[in-house]
């Protein structure tokens, strides 16, 4: 009998209370070189505000510890130390080190935290079109290596082994950042909400009276927009990357600005991929590994990276191959033509 009331007692716990009426907030500020744009639902203004400015907080403070354009930057002073003994890092960068190394790994170093040295060559070439100098590349090809990373995760040190490595964390650090700010808006009660930070998303509940959030799908660019694949997407992170737009054209070949780092050359492709993952870090690093990997690589890596599912598309000529994972089709498509945000390559 008592065993009874308990258990009525319970089910009346679990009834659902009417939601209060919740509002749309949207926020932008520019960090990381880049528009991160909030948006939340919530019952009022002042948790809005709250949470928003707590987000936005978080992103700053990756900012600082994760830039490479920041000579201030944590980076920046970890890489003034290559050559030396281990260096004590924060719980951020850490964290950013340990999963740019585990995608390292996991993808056979097309992902390379130490590409640093040649993608700064490129950025150059792309700024003055003309191609890097050959013996200066090799240099700096020969200064890529992540297997000369060395963290300790007892004392939560980082070590560059060799004099002149560096470090770049920009195929990552957005998608971590938008990770970050979707759990600092959960920690303050806001478990509605998206964060993308230009190109890479994180989503948590979903809108009210809704089924996910609407993202288009667009990993080729804007010239797919006509008619982009779009997707109702929960609780996960979805990144592209591709060379659709940030690419220099020198006698007449494309250089993008992902760098393959076994041939130290900007991948060349007219190709994109798109990443759904269960975590932004993931979502951002995998999909530049799997861009650098190629349609037939990339789909293996991805295939075997838990919770991931990936769409790639590539240009052969006039004809547009695209190839998904398995999982990709599970994603629940969305039907009508409005979007919450549209996804092309950053
Ligand atoms: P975007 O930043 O344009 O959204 P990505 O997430 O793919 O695109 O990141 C590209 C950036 O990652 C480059 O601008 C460069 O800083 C860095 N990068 C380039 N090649 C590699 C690589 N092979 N491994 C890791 N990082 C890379
Ligand atoms: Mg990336």
């Amino acid at each position: 009998m008592h065993g009874l009331i308990g258990l009525g007692l319970m089910l009346l716990s679990v009834l659902p209370v009417s939601e209060p009426t919740l509002k749309r907030f949207e926020y932008t500020e520019t960090h990381m070189g880049s528009p991160f744009h909030l948006v939340l639902y919530t019952g009022d203004e002042g948790t809005a505000s709250r949470a928003a400015k707590a987000a936005f907080v978080r992103i700053a403070a990756l900012d600082l510890a994760l830039s490479d354009y920041n000579p201030e930057s944590e980076l920046m002073r970890l890489c003034e130390k290559a050559g030396g003994p281990p260096v004590p890092v924060s719980a951020d960068l850490y964290d950013a080190l340990d999963g740019s190394l585990k995608m390292a790994k996991a993808s056979g170093g097309a992902f390379d935290p130490t590409v640093a040295p040649v993608v700064r060559l490129w950025r150059r070439a792309r700024r003055d079109r003309k191609l890097p100098d050959p013996d200066t590349l090799a240099k700096a090809l020969s200064l890529v290596d992540h297997s000369k990373l060395v963290l300790d995760p007892t004392n939560k040190t980082a070590q560059l082994t060799d004099r002149g490595m560096k470090l770049d964390l920009g195929g990552i650090a957005k998608g971590l950042a938008s990770q970050a700010a979707i759990d600092a808006l959960k920690k303050l009660g806001v478990d509605r909400a998206l964060v993308a930070g230009a190109g890479d998303i994180v989503v948590s509940g979903p809108p009210p009276r809704s089924d996910g959030w609407i993202i288009a799908v667009t990993p080729l660019g804007p010239e797919e927009t006509t008619n982009p694949l779009r997707l109702s997407l929960v609780n996960c992170s979805i990144s592209t990357s591709g060379d659709a737009e940030q690419f220099v054209e020198i006698a007449g070949k494309r250089y993008g600005h992902i760098v393959d780092p076994k041939t130290g050359i900007g991948v060349v492709e007219r190709a994109g991929v798109t990443i759904v993952a269960n975590n932004g870090a993931i979502a951002d690093s995998l999909a530049t590994a799997a861009f650098v990997l190629g349609t037939e690589k990339g789909l293996e890596l991805v295939e075997k990276t838990p919770g991931a599912s990936a769409i790639f598309a590539r240009k052969i000529g006039d004809r547009l191959e695209v190839k998904r994972t398995a999982k990709f089709d599970q994603l629940r498509k969305a039907s009508g033509t409005t979007s919450d945000a549209t996804l092309g390559p950053g």
